[in-house]
């Protein structure tokens, strides 16, 4: 059995690369913080369409609540490992610099790049000992350009491109790749709430959309699941510390 883990895998983006992932032949572990229902809708399509998948519902800003939780699954799958690792997890708290608290500050940094630390230190050692690994890590184009009240969001999305190169050149000999992902605009629950908080309709953002999207359309998560399923795959063994933008052409 191949394992692969997705955090934040019950709504949006993580459930279309969770779905993807199961289609591909992965148990899929789906994460997420606490929207049960969502997470268990992910897991039933898996399950109707014939794969296989369990839920793991943790805090990925907690650490205790991230080694309690992988150590039991390590402890009851003793001689398996996790095998893709996908750093999907991320809340946005879009303000204003000088209006972001420091708690929001706080929670955009845990859940982006701490969790990242924490989750990749602890399946790593595993992933080494089999000499094989995958470990995406699903950033922004935020990363490499400015939006007006995203800067806690591009602080986290720019540091997972570092994590990112820095990573794949110390594990690169084991077989593990670590590559980031890069999405444009994509239709999902935080990109609902960024219209709302600009009180800006969906019928109203397609209009603008088609002015600077080259695509002139917004992204689906399927399309970045589609492109998470090849970097885990074979096919990309020998493609690391890549960042590749899922953009419709909007960062070029
Ligand atoms: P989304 O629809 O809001 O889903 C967020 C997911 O993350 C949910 O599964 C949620 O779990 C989980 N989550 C949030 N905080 C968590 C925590 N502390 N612990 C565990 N799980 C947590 O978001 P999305 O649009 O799919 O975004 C997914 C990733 O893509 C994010 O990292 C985001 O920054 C990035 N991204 C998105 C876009 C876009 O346009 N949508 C563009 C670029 C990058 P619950 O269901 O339990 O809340």
């Amino acid at each position: 059995m191949k394992y692969a883990l997705v955090t934040g895998g019950s709504r949006g983006i993580g459930r279309a690369i969770s779905i993807q992932l199961a289609r591909d032949g992965y148990y899929v572990i789906i994460n997420y913080k606490s929207n049960h229902e969502a997470a268990q809708e992910t897991l039933s399509q898996i399950q109707n369409e014939g794969g296989q998948a369990e839920l793991m519902p943790f805090d990925v800003s907690q650490p205790d609540a991230i080694n309690t939780t992988l150590e039991q699954w390590y402890a009851s799958h003793p001689d398996e490992y996790i095998e893709v690792l996908v750093n999907n997890a991320g809340v946005s708290r879009d303000d204003m610099f000088l209006d972001i608290e420091s708690e929001d500050w706080h929670k955009v940094i845990n859940s982006g790049l701490n969790a990242f630390y924490y989750i990749s230190q602890r399946v790593l050692p595993e992933m080494i000992l089999h000499h094989q690994g995958r470990i995406i890590n699903i950033s922004s184009i935020a990363a490499i350009r400015g939006y007006v009240g995203r800067v806690n969001h591009s602080a986290v999305k720019a540091a997972l491109l570092g994590v990112t190169k820095a990573l794949s050149v110390e594990v690169a000999s084991r077989k593990i790749t670590v590559n980031a992902v890069a999405p444009g605009l994509i239709l999902t629950d935080i990109h609902r709430n960024f219209l709302k908080s600009q009180n800006i309709s969906e019928e109203e953002s397609l209009i603008q959309y088609k002015k600077y999207i080259p695509m002139q359309r917004i992204g689906k998560p399927e399309e970045v699941a589609d492109l998470v399923s090849f970097l885990a795959s074979d096919k990309a063994a020998y493609i690391t510390g890549q960042v590749i933008a899922i953009d419709g052409g909007l960062a070029v």
